[in-house]
């Protein structure tokens, strides 16, 4: 795509919410775009696939939103960009061409002279089926399935929506947009002949962490939604099929649904743990404060790497640092004996992991993943005097590690491999949708992610808790006057979504 020098347009679908729910090909298209221009249904979590420098803007139509485009807007923009030669994606939720106006972004594109490329996607009206456990079709029940829209084109003076047809049609139907006219839209159908007691369910923000669902008849469900003040965006599903989620509603069971979860760690390093703390249901906002960028002495590093021979040991102490140095020793040596015989020590499991990728062997990994514990190791092997350890570390670090090997007589070097800085951009609108929506936890991986979440001056909100994955992240939070309210036992991810799960189930939520 990078290499095509005429600009072209991809209409992509982003699915209904849960990454998880989109295509191989959206993702790359999404990958290699010079311009994305996203809709508020397609969740912005997607948007750390792009590039570093893709031009991300936001098109969303959410009422009283001073920065939204219109329609006509939109469109010239996906035109402009293209032209300028661009790979432009028009990221939109769902399949784009299942209602909500991509059939006229395509069309004003083509007929702009422009190429383009549709990526469907999973529509919210069928995984919002999916979701709330209600097959779309069964072999006893219905034969066919109709999707039609509930939102009137304010041009057309006659209702859009034939009530005597779908009334005659029965099996499945299943309505997008609309809810807040669903009063009308339900006493239609029954003066049109449909049976009073027909099921029905609305299903909101599916697939996502926040999903709800409501089920009631044709004649109560209107009133129900008004009573639970349930909002939009929802589906709405007609027909028996509805009742089969009785016994097959599966997503809505999960230990952590509902919950909004914030994750402070690198864009690069939130996947691990938001995949964990999604399948148990949770909502979870990425909000990086910090991001890895080369040391400042980049030249001093490359010379200790160049040198790794001369080691008895490393002493690697985070993942980012094995990445960052097999990056550098890479780019110095073509073959991997180049290390020589130095062995290896790291400290946690995702450190040792990465090392392992580069088909090394760990010789040393503490039990405890703080560096006290490395230090106990090393003593454990009898004396380390004279020994040369190569410590592979951020800048800015704690001193305890090169302190007491060196007191224990070890010749220590500080390798600096990485620095990490303050994430300043905010890609995903994540700031916003905390300040908006607030959360229940927050997860801290480090004690940098504390310091720098706090000196981003959010307002703190309402009743949001605090997970820590170790000691050291705990000791920061208290010293900045916090309150720790779950740590993990075992110092790693694992250890930090079992302590949540913990957290919030009954026997411990009645504690707090
Ligand atoms: N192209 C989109 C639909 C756009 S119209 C798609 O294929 O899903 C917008 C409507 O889609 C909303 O009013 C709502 O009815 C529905 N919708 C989109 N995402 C949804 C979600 N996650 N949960 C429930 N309804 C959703």
């Amino acid at each position: 795509m990078s290499i095509s020098k005429s600009g072209k347009v991809y209409l992509v679908g982003a699915g209904p919410g849960d990454p998880g729910l989109v295509t191989l090909r959206a993702k790359e298209c999404i990958e290699n775009a010079d311009v994305i221009v996203y809709d508020h249904l397609a969740n912005p979590e997607m948007l750390s696939w792009a590039r570093e420098d893709a031009e991300i803007i936001y098109a969303g139509k959410e009422p009283g939103e001073d920065q939204n485009l219109g329609q006509r807007e939109i469109n010239a923009l996906l035109i402009e960009k293209a032209g300028e030669g661009k790979q432009v994606v028009r990221l939109k939720g769902g399949d784009p061409f299942v209602f909500g106006r991509g059939a006229e972004e395509a069309q004003a594109i083509a007929e702009a002279g422009i190429p383009f490329e549709v990526v469907p996607g999973i529509t919210s009206a069928i995984a919002g089926a999916a979701y709330a456990g209600i097959p779309m079709t069964h072999r006893a029940h219905n034969s066919h399935v109709t999707f039609f829209t509930g939102h009137e084109d304010p041009a057309k003076s006659e209702s859009a929506i034939d009530y005597a047809a779908l009334a005659k049609l029965g099996g499945t139907q299943v309505m997008l947009m609309g809810v807040e006219r669903l009063g009308s839209i339900t006493s239609e159908m029954m003066k049109h002949g449909v049976r009073s007691d027909l099921p029905v369910a609305l299903v909101r923000c599916a697939t996502t962490g926040q999903q709800e669902t409501l089920t009631g008849s044709l004649s109560d469900i209107a009133q129900k939604a008004v009573a639970s003040d349930f909002k939009a965006p929802a589906v709405v599903i007609f027909g028996e099929v509805v009742a089969l989620r009785d016994n097959l509603n599966w997503y809505e069971k999960r230990p952590l649904l509902g919950k909004r979860i914030v994750i402070t760690r690198t864009r690069k390093q939130s996947s691990v743990l938001s995949n964990k703390l999604r399948a148990l249901g949770a909502h979870v906002i990425e909000l990086p404060t910090i991001r890895i960028e080369p040391p400042s002495d980049l030249r001093e590093f490359a010379e200790l790497v160049q040198d790794v021979h001369v080691y008895d040991w490393i002493v690697f102490t985070s993942a980012n640092g094995v990445e960052a140095f097999f990056d550098i020793f890479f780019k110095l040596y073509d073959d991997a004996r180049e290390i020589g015989g130095v062995r290896i020590a790291a400290i946690g499991p995702a450190t040792a992991q990465r090392v392992k990728d580069f088909h090394l062997h760990v010789d040393l990994q503490p039990d405890e993943f703080v560096a006290e514990a490395v230090v106990r190791e090393f003593k454990k092997q009898g004396s380390i005097e004279n020994l040369r350890i190569l410590l592979v570390r951020a800048e800015k670090a704690r001193d305890t590690l090169p302190k007491e090997l060196s007191a224990l007589g070890a010749i220590v070097d500080e390798g600096f491999a990485y620095r990490t800085v303050p994430e300043t951009r905010d890609t995903s609108g994540a700031r916003r949708q905390l300040a908006e929506d607030g959360a229940d936890l927050i997860t801290f991986t480090s004690s940098s992610t504390v310091e720098n979440f706090l000196a981003l001056g959010l307002s703190w909100p309402q009743g949001m808790r605090i997970a820590s994955i170790g000691p050291i992240t705990s000791k920061t939070v208290r010293d900045q006057g916090l309150k720790v309210d779950v740590e993990a036992r075992r110092h790693d991810i694992n250890g930090l979504v079992q302590a949540i799960r913990e957290l919030f189930t009954e026997k411990n939520a009645e504690k707090s």
